[in-house]
């Protein structure tokens, strides 16, 4: 009896911590977006003092130990993502998971001979459309692979790479995303395809006029 109880309470504090953890990660990102991050006009966040320009590889470590929190049972085999913004997150995620990382290149134009893996997708931040290309030799039908990347606004990117892991005939385990702005169409599409998607700051409102930012789940 007292043998359970004592493996019930250690299970119950294992769980409170991960969660106080969670908690001290996340107010973490939300005060460096508060702080550092700059409104610009057209929904865009500029946060190039920790992620973007320069990067804050404490911060970053913060945000790898979060994404094997969260997708830990997912067992990823390999980690996807985009150039150029999403290979430092990836890199960092990937120490945790003991994967490697492939990333997609984006490019002019492409020479189709069958070796690549390719789409198109439209960049938010330069509304220009891209080609985007994975090489056959780094993804297969076994591998298992978990996505993270930078933003989430119009959902065009994850598209894109969820493409190419369908291509592959891969099984997609999940989505990892840094910065969610909820007010714009991705996550929803996204989630209502049933995959899953976790966002580590999901911002509700934000104003280029005050450079106030309002996260979803404020506390
Ligand atoms: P989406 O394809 O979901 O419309 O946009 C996601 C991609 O655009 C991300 O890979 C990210 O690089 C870029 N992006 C979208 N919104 C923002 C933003 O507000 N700030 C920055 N820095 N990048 C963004």
């Amino acid at each position: 009896m007292c043998y359970y109880f004592v493996m019930y309470y250690d299970r119950i504090s294992f769980i409170n911590n991960q969660l106080q953890r969670k908690v001290r990660r996340m107010k973490l990102l939300k005060e460096r977006i508060r702080r550092e991050g700059n409104v610009k006009p057209g929904n865009v966040l500029k946060v190039d003092m920790f992620l973007n320009h320069q990067i804050d590889v404490e911060l970053m470590n913060e945000i790898g130990k979060e994404f094997k929190r969260l997708f830990g049972d997912k067992k990823p085999t390999k980690i996807l993502t985009i150039e150029a913004s999403g290979i430092a997150i990836a890199c960092i995620t990937a120490q945790y998971f003991n994967v490697p990382v492939v990333f997609a290149k984006k490019a002019q134009s492409i020479n189709l001979d069958g070796d690549s893996y390719t789409t198109k997708i439209e960049s938010f931040t330069h509304k220009k459309v891209y080609d985007v290309i994975v090489s056959k030799k780094y993804l297969s039908r076994d591998d298992r692979i978990l996505i993270v990347d930078d933003f989430l606004a119009n959902g065009c990117a994850l598209l894109g790479l969820i493409d190419i892991v369908k291509s592959a005939g891969a099984s997609l385990e999940g989505i990892g995303i840094v910065i969610e702005k909820g007010f714009q169409s991705g996550g929803k599409a996204i989630r209502d395809m049933g995959i899953d998607l976790k966002s580590l700051a999901i911002i509700e409102s934000m104003n280029a006029e005050t450079g106030e930012v309002v996260f979803s789940d404020e506390d």
